[in-house]
């Protein structure tokens, strides 16, 4: 799996965790109205630990940072945007780029750190 690859990968598992989560907490269930069968939820958390054990495979040290960093921040891997980590709000230095030949992960905050279009 490429680097890009396994960003993409993270960034959809923590779209579960965050879904998982969510549909988990009664008060979602009494904002929004929204009853989520526990079948469905047992399929998200079955698809989880599917992509879960695949990334733990293909890089064991970043998938336990993710998992590290999930338990403080609620997220392990969070956008860039105009060159700023959306996780602390800290600017990247200039010397950050985005490659595929290596994670970057946030100088300030240590979060894994994805580009997206
Ligand atoms: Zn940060």
């Amino acid at each position: 799996m490429s680097n890009k690859e396994f960003l993409k990968k993270l960034y959809f598992l923590q779209d579960l965790d965050l879904l998982i989560q969510q549909v988990e907490d009664p008060q979602y269930t009494e904002k929004t109205g929204l009853q989520v069968s526990p079948d469905k939820v047992e399929e998200l958390k079955r698809k989880r630990k599917e992509i879960a054990q695949e990334l733990r495979k293909a890089n064991p040290m970043m998938y336990q940072r993710y998992e590290m960093l999930r338990r403080k921040y609620g997220r392990g891997i969070t956008r860039v945007v105009n060159r700023m980590c959306t996780n602390c709000f800290a600017a990247l230095p200039a010397s950050i780029i985005p490659t595929d030949e290596k994670i970057i992960t946030c100088p300030n905050c240590s979060i894994i750190l994805i580009w997206l279009e």
